[in-house]
């Protein structure tokens, strides 16, 4: 079996056998076989005329099977082990608010989240700034559940590795929005933890990676028939990224936000949406609730009491954060005020994404350092009142904003007489 060959038949449309799927990924971690061009080489291929679901399946298993595996320690047999992704978004800090909710009711989390891609931001950088620490082996990971029930790991050299190879390549490619491989990426990193269910929020719209439905259905589509190939249980949310999630988008400002949620003090009523529909989903499957109304009842007596706030604290100063050490205020700081009254529309999620990148909250390039004071803060949010004068956002920034920033951030919204109709936040779900 060689390389080349692997390509041609992916370049006339054949499928792919297991054995040289997993020939390709064990050959490119070892990188004597397949080279770097030649993994780009396959990658478009794949992109270009699309996996079969056969072929999604023999990419996960073969990442699963090169991958070191995490067993969590139950406490006992009820203890449910529970995973939740998302596929990235533009102020997406849904994971932080859920994980000290779904531990105050007994729910144990363990995961692997990822680093900001692009425009999206990633879990992994707004624990980094406070201090969280997420690169541990599975004994460390273990002592640390023990105490918590609650842990977010990141991808490290022994943790699913092609992926990690892999998807630094996409990223430089043009091969990250293809589904096959975003299946395999995504649930690789799911299925070497021994979770009993799985819940992925699929984000689709003008601030995600996927942007039409039909995308994202036929994402789900491939990923259910991958985790019942490999006899797991997940559940695929497919939810709208057409809006910034929340009021705060950059590192910091999220870990902010996510506390005010957690607090009672968040007005963000998207956020409260989508919270509230994963974890009242979750008590259901797992059996904590027998209906989502009891599931919401659950969650505000968790909200109320603070018992969430305290697993919040809990759970990241076991993996070595702090809050208080670290309340990183910008240096620079820039508003935008809006000229007439109406309603807000803030047009793309994207470019809002991406002026917080270029603020200091994202990566330009991979070895970049991130300033965690950076980003966005919207004082209004999107289909808002709003009057005359009034800010409707705050740009953040270790460095002196540029005027070319706030240009952009002023050239992309715009005041509507009316309010336009509300639109939900889950649009489809899927499960196996
Ligand atoms: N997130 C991942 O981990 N992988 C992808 O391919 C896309 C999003």
């Amino acid at each position: 079996m060689n390389i080349i060959e692997i390509i041609e038949k992916k370049k006339f449309k054949n499928e792919l056998t297991e054995q040289e799927i997993l020939f390709f990924v064990k050959e490119y971690i070892k990188g004597e076989k397949v080279k770097d061009y030649q993994a780009s080489s396959l990658l478009m291929a794949m992109r270009l005329n699309g996996l079969s679901p056969n072929e999604s399946y023999y990419l996960t298993k073969a990442f699963v099977e090169t991958s070191e595996k995490y067993n969590f320690i139950k406490t006992d047999t009820n203890d449910i082990l529970i995973d939740k992704h998302s596929s990235g978004g533009v102020g997406d800090k849904v994971s932080l608010i859920l994980i000290p909710i779904l531990n105050a009711l007994g729910i144990s989390v363990p995961k692997i989240s990822g680093k900001g891609l692009g425009h999206t931001g990633g879990t992994i950088d707004k624990l980094a700034s406070i201090g969280v620490k997420t690169d541990y082996n599975m004994d460390e990971a273990n002592a640390i559940f023990k105490k918590t029930r609650a842990i977010i790991l990141s991808q490290n050299d022994n943790l699913v590795p092609a992926d990690k190879k892999l998807y630094a390549l996409r990223d430089v490619t043009g091969t990250v929005d293809c589904q096959g491989l975003m299946a395999s990426s995504i649930l690789s990193k799911k299925f070497v933890i021994n979770s009993d269910y799985i819940f992925i929020d699929l984000k689709v719209g003008n601030g995600a990676l996927l942007t039409t439905l039909a995308e994202a259905e036929q994402l789900a589509s491939i990923m259910i028939e991958v985790a019942k190939k490999m006899q797991r249980h997940i559940t695929v949310n497919i939810t709208s990224m057409e809006k910034p999630l929340g009021q705060a988008i950059g590192n910091f400002i999220e870990v902010q936000e996510t506390l005010d949620f957690l607090n009672g003090t968040s007005q963000a009523m998207d956020l409260k949406e989508i919270i509230y529909a994963f974890c009242e989903e979750i008590l259901v499957k797992t059996n904590k609730a027998k209906t989502l109304s009891e599931a919401t009842e659950m969650i505000d007596e968790v909200l109320h009491s603070k018992k969430a706030t305290q697993c919040f604290y809990t759970w990241i100063e076991a993996q070595g954060g702090h809050y208080e050490a670290h309340l990183h205020q910008p240096k620079h700081t820039a508003t935008i005020l809006v000229s007439k009254d109406g309603y807000l529309e803030y047009l793309s999620t994207h470019e809002i994404g991406m002026i917080s990148l270029l603020l200091g909250a994202g990566r330009e390039t991979k070895e970049a350092n991130i300033d965690m004071s950076a980003g966005v803060y919207l004082d209004i949010q999107d289909n808002c009142k709003v009057t005359a004068n009034q800010v409707v956002a705050t740009l953040l920034s270790e460095k002196p904003i540029s005027q070319d920033l706030i240009t952009r951030f002023k050239q992309n919204f715009k005041v509507n007489l009316q309010a336009k109709p509300k639109t939900p936040i889950v649009l489809k779900t899927y499960s196996c």
